[in-house]
């Protein structure tokens, strides 16, 4: 028997696959499929485990999209701006570009020996000046249409990190980098007035298919809520119930510190002089800044009036209140502070001139390239920087020509990820950021895979940007992504956060060298539920390694077979007889049914222990089959093995090409590209089907005895679950009269014959 070598076998096929493109996506053909997951951003680190979960599960998705005779896009590229490029730069001197290079060159060497199956020809790089190019030139956009704009306001400033934070990167005043507490600085910077889509961002969401927890978190973030604004005079309040105006006694305008403000308006409902109080409870930034107090209905103007003595007017009337109010929309959601005072991010292309303002630079002159720098260290007045370099600083104005100077802020890393699905259809062109043709082609994306931390950050965002570009007709779709789903973590051993403080990460590389990638893909897929964080563990490997060549042997065993029977394989036509095996083509077609409805489901762990069951009753029948028949062939058909094999193709994508084709002799010719064919690839065959027939269970009837005695009779299923069986016995009409208080004393199973109930 041939030596399962995984090096030799995934390496051979990987470089057949790269040699003859077959993972490129073809424009504008019939039935596309988009797939996407969240692009990594190249750490030195190289790759983490986490990232191939994720991968992996796309990558199953795609190609059994494939199979299924999709025209497949499954892109990749480098989300590669950023801080941790730039602190290692701070550190050693060297140039971020240079970092970048060489990490993303680590992934891509990764990723490639994964055998996943992007189309490397569409890579993107957020800091690719003709990438970023465009990244500019919807910021212009943006600023033309007034929804990019500078203002002083109190950012979140974090002292370690010497840089401003957006309100979703400093949740509850910590810094989501490092964990130190922010401090409140007051910066002159460039805001998205994401605000604007607010009734959209939420409306919308039910456009799309996203998890429910997904469109909630949004939701809450966006804060929609619905309510009446009310004038007491020239103070305007914000209330979600009106018709308690009835009961309101004072009015609280947001302040620092509790104070009255000696002032008197007029409750329009009551027509009583109320006292207006300012207050710290109440937020500038909810409603309309403003609220009535109705201290009989609510705890915490009840506690405000207790505390400094107003009155409290208990079960007074609720009368009507449309003559007072105006229907009033609040959303929690903030423009999103969009300047970073650092060096490796987009400059914001726009010249600052005495005379003219803010001036965008012309569309010609972009990309504004980040200009080289002998420092990276941020500067602790708060400037980039990108400040010190007065000949990149200093230019003539557009409009003016008169001496101006450049905007020093870079964007944050959420720009470059705002629209790089859209680049994937047209990566290469230079005259518009993507054709219009092949945006309506292939979007929107057809299923988004990624994590649950960027919900309110990358995935709102990204939505945003869409949806501006949508207004301006540029892209055909109101909404990016159709569908999104969500992984758990990757814990390291003992379920602690994999850190290289504790010393727990997982280096792939070695897995992929020792293990082989199909193992470690199935492995991955296999260790738990996709959507739940879970532990590694590198001793379960070794279950999936087995499963791997258990399907190595059972291939081997048909071509021994071919071989000393000279030409033809046992179970095709024209072969050698086959004892065939009915109750494995049963387990096989419910296989292939469960398979196809769990990739569907993401329930990636009870497809591959569904075909772990399979691999080993194959390999249980084929050895029963040769000991009782020896001269009549193998109690496996080779099509059904085939089955198989195109099952687990998505899993295991190099082990199933080797053994297909060796065991193919004729494969159906795919036409790759203008020119490029491909014989025989198994991820090219079509996803079998499964015959209904044969998944049925069997309906048997079986004795139900009352202490030993025959007393009755139901119907279960063939190889029912016990609990279910013994659950439907317990139910029936004529048991129940024999038991005393529904609980029996014991109950004995003997499998799909009798069950005898003891009462
Ligand atoms: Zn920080
Ligand atoms: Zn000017």
């Amino acid at each position: 028997m041939r030596e399962y070598n995984h090096i030799k076998i995934e390496k051979k096929v990987q470089k057949e696959w790269e040699k003859k493109k077959i993972y490129q996506a073809k424009d504008g053909e019939e039935k596309k499929f988009y797939s996407l997951i969240e692009f990594p951003y190249p750490s030195g680190e190289g790759l983490h485990v986490g990232h191939i979960r994720s991968n992996t599960a796309m990558d199953i998705i795609s190609r059994k999209r494939r199979m299924e005779g999709y025209n497949v896009l499954y892109p990749i590229g480098w989300d590669a701006f950023g801080l941790p490029t730039e602190n290692y730069a701070i550190k050693t001197g060297k140039k971020p570009a240079i970092v970048t290079k060489k990490n993303t060159d680590t992934f891509r060497r990764q990723l490639k020996a994964l055998g996943y199956s992007f189309d490397w020809s569409r890579e993107v790089n957020t800091t690719d000046p003709k990438y970023y190019r465009w990244t500019q030139w919807i910021f212009l956009q943006l600023f033309k249409k007034g929804l990019a704009y500078k203002t002083k306001s109190f950012i979140n400033w974090c002292p370690k990190d010497k840089i401003g934070l957006a309100n979703e990167e400093a949740v509850n005043g910590i810094c989501d980098r490092c964990g130190s507490k922010t401090e409140k600085r007051e910066k002159e910077q460039w805001m998205l007035a994401i605000t604007k889509y607010a009734n959209r961002l939420d409306k919308d969401l039910d456009l799309v298919d996203y998890p429910e927890r997904v469109k909630i978190q949004q939701r809450n973030w966006i804060g929609k809520k619905n309510g009446v604004s009310i004038k007491f005079n020239d103070i305007e309040i914000f209330t979600t119930r009106p018709e308690t105006i009835w009961g309101a006694t004072f009015v609280v305008v947001a302040g620092e510190k509790d104070k009255f403000t000696g002032r008197y308006v007029t409750n329009p409902a009551t027509k009583e002089e109320i006292p207006v109080w300012e207050a710290e409870y109440v937020m500038a930034e909810v409603g309309t800044g403003a609220i009535m107090g109705v201290p009989a209905d609510d705890a915490r103007d009840r506690e405000f009036a207790e505390k400094y003595n107003l009155p409290i007017v208990e079960n007074y009337k609720k009368a009507g209140f449309e003559d007072f109010g105006k229907k009033f929309t609040h959303f929690k959601l903030r423009d999103w502070v969009f300047s970073r005072q650092r060096y490796w991010g987009e400059p914001i292309p726009v010249i600052n001139c005495q005379r003219c303002g803010l001036v965008p630079v012309p569309e010609k002159d972009l990309p504004v390239k980040l200009p080289e720098v002998k420092s990276y260290k941020p500067t602790d007045s708060g400037e980039s920087p990108l400040a010190g370099i007065s000949k990149w600083v200093n230019t003539k104005c557009p409009k003016c020509k008169g001496k101006a100077k450049r905007e020093t802020d870079t964007m944050p890393n959420w720009a470059g990820s705002s629209w790089y699905y859209l680049r994937y259809t047209d990566p290469k062109n230079n005259k518009v950021f993507a054709d219009k043709k092949k945006l309506k082609y292939w979007t929107p994306v057809n299923w988004y895979n990624g994590g649950m931390e960027h919900t309110t950050l990358h995935l709102l965002y990204s939505r945003f940007w869409h949806k501006f570009l949508y207004d301006l007709k540029l892209v055909p779709t109101v909404e990016p992504y159709q569908k999104r789903t969500s992984h758990g973590m990757i814990l390291g051993e003992g379920g602690v956060k994999m850190s290289k403080s504790v010393g727990n990460v997982v280096n792939p590389d070695e897995i992929v060298k020792t293990y082989g990638a199909d193992t470690l893909r199935i492995y991955e897929m296999f260790m738990g539920p996709f959507e739940e964080s879970v532990a590694w563990n590198t001793e379960s490997i070794i279950g999936s390694r087995r499963f791997i060549e258990k399907v190595w042997r059972i291939g081997n065993k048909f071509l021994k077979q071919k071989n000393s029977s000279g030409l033809t394989l046992p179970g095709v036509p024209g072969g050698t007889h086959t004892v065939q095996n009915s109750s494995i083509s049963k387990i096989l077609n419910k296989t292939i049914k469960k398979v196809s409805e769990d990739i569907e489901n993401m329930r990636f762990n009870t497809a591959i222990s569904a075909m772990m069951i399979l691999a080993t009753e194959m390999e249980k029948a084929l050895e029963k089959g040769q000991t009782l028949n020896p001269q009549k062939g193998l109690a496996l058909s080779v099509e059904d093995y085939k089955k198989f094999l195109q099952i687990l193709a998505p899993f295991a994508p190099h082990i199933t090409e080797e053994l297909w084709q060796t065991l193919t002799s004729q494969g159906r010719t795919l036409r790759i590209q203008k020119g490029l064919t491909f014989r025989g690839s198994i991820h090219f065959s079509s996803w079998p089907k499964w015959d209904e027939n044969l998944v049925k269970d069997q309906e048997i009837t079986i004795a139900v005895q009352i202490n030993g005695k025959v007393r009755t009779e139901i119907i279960i299923q063939m190889n029912e679950e016990e609990e279910e069986v013994k659950k439907k016995a317990l139910s029936d009409q004529t048991v129940l009269k024999y038991l005393i208080d529904g609980h029996p004393k014991k109950i004995i199973y003997v499998k799909n014959k009798v069950i005898n109930i003891l009462p």
